[in-house]
């Protein structure tokens, strides 16, 4: 049975890079009719933020990329917050060390702090661990006093020398390391709690985790993992490893971060965080108006494709089509444009009616009431091709709800003459406006009568009803608008 888990640590805004780990888990379970836990990672206090956890639990329901366990919708392997885990841990980091793959370490952080200014780079491991004080170098009843005081002490893991580390990665096939490059990594620190290393396979092995997709970023950690899993005896449980390729800078030179985003104007979360420390606000993928389906489907595009040239998914069809083998190994650039190019796609093909709420949302935001809901949907019909993100829908239709109280003058004034305002005052008096075609017929067969060429007037006349250059044809407009409101906006444009 698959059983996948997402573990954020709750430290700030969620990257892109996190919401499509979420979802190539989700994806997974789904498609293996699996189940997709959270787990929320806040073992390290240092770097807890508040709100954090929330704003993921948001970030997920946006999207659409709902958790079968989590913190609020437990199942039986609970508690999914770590740090409600914290009593769990410090057995293993025990049993280690009576085991002989671990290690209590005294050093005081003013100690490791003057070893690291003494020794460039320096790496607590195999080179250095006996030049340090640990109950390695004491004698068992140094320690056992040590112990005996309380003396902060930190639980190392005692990585072997000269062996190679190996295991199958899903994505990228054998992968191995040589433990002298691994350093003994901090298992259990003084305040009790474990770290991320410790926490993550004690947890994967309680909540019977088999397959764990994670970023790329993860992988020099996997040795230590793996060698857990094997002190622990655990190794026929360990889950199948998966490391996602990473998300790139839109050049392609190294990885995507907050910093690309703010320098190059575009999201890299995906909504609004607001830092509760400073109140500063980073800017989302929800609120720079994408649809949430429009978001995942570019997400899911990011390092994995069905194996053809299609690009457009609903949620239902990646559920459906998602495999491991089809996840690119090279890392995937991303590139703004193309998002748009998503969201534009699922505004095209998607039904006014689900577009309705949306589109409502945003005119109100902009202070506009659309209140019958029949000529929103005629509205939405009309301009949604147009439209690449929501607000967008405001710039193309508020015209529709109030009239126009600038006009882009300075594109008919050079043109403009008193014949062409009689035309008009005869026009708006003589108006037939049943459906566009006629409209357009009409009001041809008009300016030919009256000695003018139709191309002449149009553009005044989309101006009178728009006030600018934009719009889908200005005879499908007025139509909509209906008479009345027609030959109102013509004579308030030209007094
Ligand atoms: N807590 C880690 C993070 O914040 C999770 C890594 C993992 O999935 O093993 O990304």
């Amino acid at each position: 049975k698959v059983r996948v888990r997402f573990a954020p640590s709750p430290t700030g805004g969620l990257h892109l890079g996190g919401v499509r780990t979420a979802l190539f888990n989700y994806l997974f379970a789904r498609k293996h009719h699996g189940t997709f836990v959270l787990r929320v990672e806040d073992t390290d206090q240092n770097r807890f933020v508040e709100g954090a956890e929330e704003y993921i639990v948001n970030c997920l329901a946006w999207c659409g990329i709902t958790p079968d366990e989590s913190p609020n919708t437990p199942g039986n392997y609970g508690p999914y917050r770590q740090s409600e885990r914290k009593p769990s841990y410090r057995k293993f980091a025990e049993q280690l060390i009576s085991d002989g793959y671990a290690y209590y370490a005294f050093d005081t952080p003013e100690e490791l702090d003057a070893k690291r200014k003494e020794v460039p780079n320096f790496q607590y491991g195999q080179a250095t661990r006996m030049q340090m004080r640990n109950s390695l170098t004491l004698t068992i009843s140094e320690v056992e006093d040590l112990l005996a005081a309380q003396t902060p002490h930190v639980i190392r893991i005692k990585v072997p020398e000269d062996e190679n580390v190996h295991f199958n990665d899903l994505i990228r096939g054998d992968v191995s390391f040589e433990t002298a490059i691994v350093d003994d990594k901090v298992l259990l620190k003084a305040d009790g709690m474990p770290t991320y290393h410790l926490a993550v396979v004690v947890d994967d092995k309680a909540m019977e985790i088999t397959h764990a997709f994670r970023g790329e970023e993860w992988l020099p950690s996997a040795p230590v993992h793996i060698l857990l899993w094997k002190y622990l005896g655990w190794e026929s449980d360990m889950p199948q490893w998966a490391h996602l390729p990473l998300i790139l800078k839109p050049d392609g030179h190294g990885k995507l971060s907050k910093r690309d985003g703010d320098r190059l104007g575009f999201p890299v979360y995906a909504m609004n965080w607001t830092d509760p420390k400073t109140n500063d606000v980073t800017k989302g993928f929800k609120e720079m108006g994408f649809m949430p389906e429009a978001f995942i489907n570019m997400l899911a595009l990011l390092g994995w494709n069905d194996g053809t040239e299609k690009e457009i998914f609903t949620l239902a069809e990646l559920e459906e089509k998602f495999s491991i083998e089809r996840i690119s190994k090279a890392g995937a650039k991303f590139d703004f444009e193309k998002a748009k190019w998503y969201n534009h796609e699922w505004i095209k093909q998607s039904s006014v009616d689900s577009l309705q709420l949306q589109v409502k949302n945003e005119l109100e935001k902009a202070g506009f009431t659309a209140t019958d809901d029949t000529f929103l949907n005629t509205v939405i019909d009309l301009i949604k091709d147009r439209c690449t993100l929501l607000p967008d829908f405001v710039m193309q239709s508020s015209y529709f709800f109030a009239s126009p109280t600038v006009y882009d003058s300075a594109s008919v004034k050079p043109k403009w003459t008193a014949e062409k305002a009689t035309f008009f005052h005869d026009y708006a008096n003589n108006l037939s406006l049943d459906n566009a075609i006629d409209a357009e017929a009409a009001f041809k067969a008009f300016a030919e009568e009256k000695g003018f060429k139709p191309g002449e007037l149009m553009l005044p006349f989309r101006i009178m009803l728009v006030g600018g250059k934009f719009g889908p044809g200005v005879f499908d407009i007025a139509v909509l608008l209906g008479k009345e409101e027609t030959k109102l906006r013509i004579e308030n444009a030209i007094v």
